[in-house]
């Protein structure tokens, strides 16, 4: 899972793609990088670690001009390097181009082969450096022919931020795995000022830079953004939607509106539907508390508190001071990190039936700690609800789980989860529910006729891939490097 952003027609375009990647933060923590347009060509700057390190006031004076793109980056196992870092930049024979890339290419191995045999010649270990060769190949006159022959070629999820010397293009796989969105920033009052675009993996970095989201790229849409405005192709043949389910889930933040869908709804109605789902006997709201399993369980904590009339108490404090364990790269630091990161409140669990929520259980490890802490700090009863399908299938199209191996749900069955986890109960939110809360936090903002409902991908539950992949029972998975 990674971060893009692009930003057109801004003469601070780079100090806005870092309070854009800043919001985007939570996609990616490894690596961010900018890559500007300046009047004497582009100009790039790469860090490893957060924008907010990284992008110091000096760096950022080095990207001039009033287009830049930029990415925040989370890669798979073991390969964090500046190298990878994104946006990429080449001079080819046609001029400069940049390249931010969020998801991952299912056919990128067999591309690049094919490259390498034809004489490519490759700086990084990337999926999205195929895109980047594939353009310099192309035969078209015109950037976007070339641009939209390259992405026909590639399968898999991709939402792709690129830019040359004179305009932004943000393109959409087919199926729309990964979000996208475009916005507008009003014109200051001066005679000849224009308004700015841009584009992003989710809204909300337009709220911070005083943006209004226009609306989604459409999947299977190449937009392109120059001095006229924003025009639209539609080049590849229509296949049914496949948005992540899981991106509603866990990865884009509450605040973000994907897909017309808004987040904080949707998660609010899945505690909701998760509760109708599996009750817990005899909880009342004196004998009874529910939990969130900050910071991501909380907004389905409070649709399922509200909808079940139980009090919700802060009885797992976060420390903020510490990364998402789901996405550290290294093993050790994310069995170390619940400790770090969490901490039982015996005072709003004493005595107390605890219904605790959380979006979704990978290995188990974590879960089965976190009952061992409430229960430490003398919950009477522990019972999990999981606001997500169980995830029983790894993914391919741009979020690093783990091999299927090690995910709990791939070799044990509910009452085998809840009794590894020591819980008094177990409960997860059915696929159905799931899309249908989704939909219902679409509801929420009225009607949104742009949006054809169409399918989600759901695969990491399911086992139903939507684009081809290697062999899902394989114990290695995909270890790709992905944007
Ligand atoms: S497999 Fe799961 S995480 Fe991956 S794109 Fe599909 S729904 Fe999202």
């Amino acid at each position: 899972m990674c971060g893009v952003f692009g930003i057109y027609g801004h003469p601070e375009a780079a100090n806005l793609s870092y309070l854009g990647l800043h919001a985007l933060q939570h996609r990616g923590q490894e690596s961010a990088g900018i890559v500007s347009v300046g009047p004497d060509g582009m100009h790039a700057q790469r860090k490893m670690g957060l924008v907010q390190s990284g992008f110091t006031t000096s760096v950022l004076d080095q990207l001039p001009g009033a287009m830049a793109i930029g990415h925040v980056r989370y890669s798979t196992a073991g390969t964090s390097s500046l190298r990878n870092a994104q946006p990429f930049a080449v001079d080819y024979q046609h001029g400069s181009l940049a390249v931010a890339h969020n998801g991952n290419l299912t056919n990128h191995h067999a591309l690049r082969t094919q490259l390498e045999l034809r004489g490519s010649i490759f700086q990084t270990g990337s999926d999205t450096e195929v895109i980047v060769h594939l353009i310099a190949i192309g035969a078209q006159p015109k950037i976007e022919d070339r641009i939209v022959e390259a992405l026909r070629q590639v399968e898999g999820a991709y939402s792709v931020v690129l830019m040359d010397k004179e305009r932004i293009f943000a393109a959409r796989d087919p199926r729309g795995f990964r979000p996208l969105c475009i916005g507008i920033l009003p014109s200051d009052d001066s005679e000849d000022s224009k308004p700015a675009y841009v584009v992003s993996s989710e809204p909300s970095s337009f709220e911070l830079i005083g943006a209004k989201l226009l609306r989604d790229v459409e999947p299977g849409e190449v937009v392109i953004i120059d001095e006229r405005g924003i025009s639209s192709l539609k080049p590849f043949a229509s296949v049914e939607r496949k948005m992540c389910l899981f991106e509603y889930v866990y990865f884009a933040r509450p605040d973000a509106v994907l897909d017309g869908s808004e987040v904080y709804s949707a998660r609010k109605i899945s505690g909701a539907r998760l509760i109708e789902e599996h009750p817990v006997a005899g909880a009342t709201a004196e004998n009874t508390v529910v939990v969130p399993v900050p910071d991501s369980g909380l907004p389905a904590a409070v649709g399922l508190a509200n909808h079940a009339g139980l009090p919700f108490e802060m009885g797992l404090i976060r420390s903020h001071y510490v990364g998402r364990t789901f996405i550290e790269p290294q093993q050790s630091i994310r069995h170390f990190g619940v400790k770090l990161k969490l901490n039982p409140n015996a005072a709003a669990l004493r005595g107390k039936r605890v219904i605790v929520v959380d979006d979704s259980i990978v290995r188990g490890t974590t879960s089965r700690k976190l009952v061992g802490m409430l229960r430490g700090a003398g919950a009477k009863e522990v019972h999990v609800r999981i606001s997500s399908p169980p995830t029983a299938w790894p993914c391919y199209y741009g979020i690093d789980t783990p091999n299927r191996s090690e995910l709990i749900a791939a070799s044990h069955d509910v009452a085998g989860i809840a009794a590894y986890l020591r819980a008094d109960s177990l409960g997860y939110l059915s696929v159905t529910g799931l899309i249908e809360s989704v939909r219902l936090g679409r509801r929420e903002l009225g009607s949104l006729p742009n949006w054809t409902d169409g399918g989600f991908c759901q695969a990491c539950f399911s086992g139903e891939y939507p684009v081809q992949v290697p062999d899902p029972e394989q114990v290695v998975p995909l270890r790709l490097i992905n944007g």
